[in-house]
């Protein structure tokens, strides 16, 4: 090689160091989604301020990257509307697409729409849902079923099943249960923890039971409807545990959901007390996923939620009391504001500015070379 051609080639390669500038993002092998039911920057600020100390750290706040997220739903078709159920947030988060509030991964025609997890199947890779509602509530829901409406919980649960789900952690046996069995949200005889143990999963209705699970499919429903999130019952943080225990040796890697399903009922009860337990709680589960995220480094962790709740400020103190703040609740329902987005891990640069929902499986799903069409 001449000099001449020498120089010309290490300018070409300067300036295609230059072009290529953005940084390839690493690609994961395993991906955690933690969704914060309800939580929007006041939540979370909340949960700081609950830690006692003004630089009191949640486990949120190590997260490398972030931004926040847009969450309007699609219009209906004689109105605009600007804020969000938990069906078609979900919707959104699991598939890229936008849908009416109350639609479970499916357009307002009725078509179905493939979910991050289903995809991440389609890869050979193995899938949980982890929640403190009924796992057949909208938020697993979005992942994992198809349906036109969230009541629909007793069908969300046998597409669980027809799904073969590998992880399924949360409340809402009455779902899965005959109609003979007291408290049966059943309309029929089937009986689903069967079909499900014929189906080779390991069905638990305690946390000593859970426990005890080491390998293979697992469906474990501590609680008839909803979680009380106390103690006999497993934490969200001891299931997401349990949930990366068992996805985690998978060769071909896992996609994750983690929901901490109830501090938007805390903030729907305009309740303070019960919002911080639930985002501390929260905070627990996702402290859980980063440990294991950062031992490994084939795992992104990504954070939002699907919308906020209450329309929660924090403000002065009401006059003659000595609380440093005093929070103001600005509705009984969800609000409009954006939510936060954190992410960390390979591929989390990817989480970072202003994104739309929807922009959040189809990152995941470029990052893991997964096909959500
Ligand atoms: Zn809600």
């Amino acid at each position: 090689m001449t000099r001449r051609r020498l120089v010309l080639t290490l300018a070409i390669a300067l300036v295609g160091l230059q072009a290529g500038a953005a940084p390839r993002a690493k690609a994961p092998k395993n991906v955690i989604l933690l969704i914060g039911d309800g939580m929007g920057f006041a939540q979370t600020t909340l949960g700081r301020i609950a830690l006692g100390t003004n630089d009191a750290t949640l486990r949120l706040d190590s997260m490398s990257h972030g931004g926040m997220v847009k969450t309007y739903p699609l219009d209906t078709p004689d109105k605009r509307v600007v804020i969000t159920d938990s069906a078609a947030a979900a919707t959104a988060l699991a598939t890229g697409h936008k849908t009416k509030n109350g639609m479970i991964a499916m357009l307002p025609d009725g078509a179905k729409l493939k979910t991050v997890l289903e995809a991440a199947q389609d890869k050979g890779k193995r899938v949980g849902l982890v929640t403190t509602v009924t796992i057949s509530h909208a938020t697993p829901a979005g992942f994992g079923a198809h349906v036109p409406s969230r009541g629909q919980e007793t069908d969300i649960a046998a597409q669980y099943l027809d799904r073969k789900i590998d992880v399924l952690l949360g409340g809402g046996e009455a779902m899965f249960v005959p109609q003979s069995v007291a408290g049966s949200k059943r309309k029929d005889d089937r009986d689903l923890l069967a079909e499900a143990r014929r189906l080779g999963y390991t069905v638990a209705r305690t946390k000593d039971e859970m426990d005890r699970v080491h390998s293979g499919k697992i469906l474990g429903l501590f609680a008839m409807e909803a979680m009380k999130t106390e103690p006999p019952e497993p934490s969200l943080a001891e299931m997401t545990a349990k949930a990366l225990d068992l996805l985690g040796s998978n060769k071909n890697g896992f996609f994750l959901m983690s929901e901490g399903g109830q501090i938007d009922w805390g903030s729907h009860a305009n309740n303070g007390p019960m919002t911080v337990k639930q985002m501390l709680d929260f905070d627990a589960a996702i402290g859980v996923a980063l440990d294991f995220a950062r031992k490994r480094g084939d795992t992104l962790v990504v954070l939002t939620a699907d919308h906020e709740t209450g329309g929660l400020a924090l403000v002065g103190a009401t006059a003659g009391t000595t609380a440093p703040y005093s929070m103001a609740w600005g509705s009984k329902g969800h609000s409009a504001t954006v939510v936060p987005l954190l992410a960390d891990g390979p591929g989390a640069e990817l989480f970072s500015g202003v994104l739309n929902n929807t922009d959040i499986p189809k990152r995941i799903a470029k990052l893991m070379g997964l096909n959500l069409n």
